[in-house]
């Protein structure tokens, strides 16, 4: 079995072999090659600890696990351990015996932006110039970074909930060579395209904030009753997903879906536009959004790709189990 520790991630994964393996994967999905199992999550009554399990099997990739794992609210303060806490676990397909067990943590807040970055490069029209941030905490910095790889984006607007945190996104803009500037909600109307990353239980981001032709990528609601964006969005753009039966019970979707402004229908896999089974985008003027929910699959594509990474560059832990 091969080890890959978390310390071990940041010098082994690249932002480019993330974005492979997610756009690879969202196809296999569409193409009916890969699947999601249930989603697990508890409220362990310990710690105040949420915990769970993501898991599937990729028949393409023939990638077979889990991540498990949650939230941990009182590392912070009490461990000076992050909250989040994570651990990919990959099993040999053909046997069953453990492969691989490679650490979540900052593989979690790659393949999150691999995701929005994958969602760009397909919906967002080619010749983006204005990005716009909504959300300045950990995963915005992730996001923006990767999402600046997409087009040649001429600036960075943004917006927070805590505008004292913008100092995060302004700093990876200015790395990047992009000016930044802090705006108001309504401002967001000169964006191409808007990545929207909060921990929100109520819409922030209104269908009047968003200007014609724009990308939105809703990349913070991954559980029951949050929101990033007013329904009524969803109603005037085409909407993709990672996984539509995530989307509408757990992502975005579920409320547009729940005040009976869209269907199930409506909600389209982004896997159908890598493998040319939806055409995408139409027109210069339609509002694409995409709902990433952030799956099982998407965990385990990275763990695999990082478990190559590791034993091509003799980094592997190997243990006899
Ligand atoms: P964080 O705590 O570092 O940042 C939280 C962000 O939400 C900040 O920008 C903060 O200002 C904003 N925020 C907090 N309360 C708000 C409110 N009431 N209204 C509007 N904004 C508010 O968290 P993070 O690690 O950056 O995670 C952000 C979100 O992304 C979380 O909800 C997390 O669950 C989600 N997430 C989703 C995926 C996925 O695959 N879709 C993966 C990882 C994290």
């Amino acid at each position: 079995m091969i080890i890959v520790p978390e310390r071990e991630i940041a010098d082994l994964m690249t932002r480019e072999a993330a974005f492979e393996a997610v756009e690879k994967v969202f196809a296999a999905m569409a193409a009916g090659d890969a699947y999601n199992f249930p989603v697990v999550r508890e409220a362990i009554g310990h710690e105040d600890a949420l915990y769970g399990f993501k898991g599937g099997f990729d028949q393409a990739g023939l990638t077979l696990g889990l991540k498990a794992g949650g939230y941990w609210p009182n590392n912070l303060e009490k461990r000076d351990i992050i909250n989040h806490q994570s651990t990919v676990f990959l099993f040999d397909p053909d046997t069953g015996k453990a492969k691989a067990m490679v650490g979540g943590n900052l593989l979690t807040a790659l393949r999150t932006a691999a995701a929005s970055s994958v969602s760009i490069k397909h919906l967002a029209r080619k010749d983006a110039k204005v990005l716009g941030m909504v959300g300045a905490g950990h995963q915005a910095t992730f996001q923006l970074r990767a999402a600046l790889e997409q087009r040649k984006f001429e600036k960075v607007i943004g917006w927070n909930y805590h505008p004292e945190m913008l100092p995060n996104i302004e700093k990876v803009a200015k790395e990047a060579g992009v000016p930044f500037e802090a705006v108001e909600l309504d401002s967001m109307a000169e964006a191409d395209v808007i990545i929207s990353i909060t921990s929100s239980f109520d819409a922030t981001l209104m269908a009047d904030h968003v200007g014609a032709g724009c990308h939105v990528a809703c990349m913070g609601t991954d559980t029951k009753g949050k929101q990033e964006v007013e329904a009524a969005l969803l109603q005037k753009a085409t909407v993709f997903t990672d996984e539509v039966a995530q989307s509408i019970s757990i992502g975005e979707a579920q409320h547009a879906i729940s005040e009976g402004l869209i269907t199930e229908g409506d909600v389209h896999q982004i896997g159908a536009v890598i493998n040319g089974t939806h055409p995408g985008r139409t027109s210069d003027d339609e509002i694409t959004l995409f709902d990433g929910t952030g799956v099982g699959l998407q965990d385990l594509a990275v763990a695999a790709s990082v478990v190559d990474l590791a034993v091509e560059q003799g980094r592997a832990i190997e243990v006899d189990f």
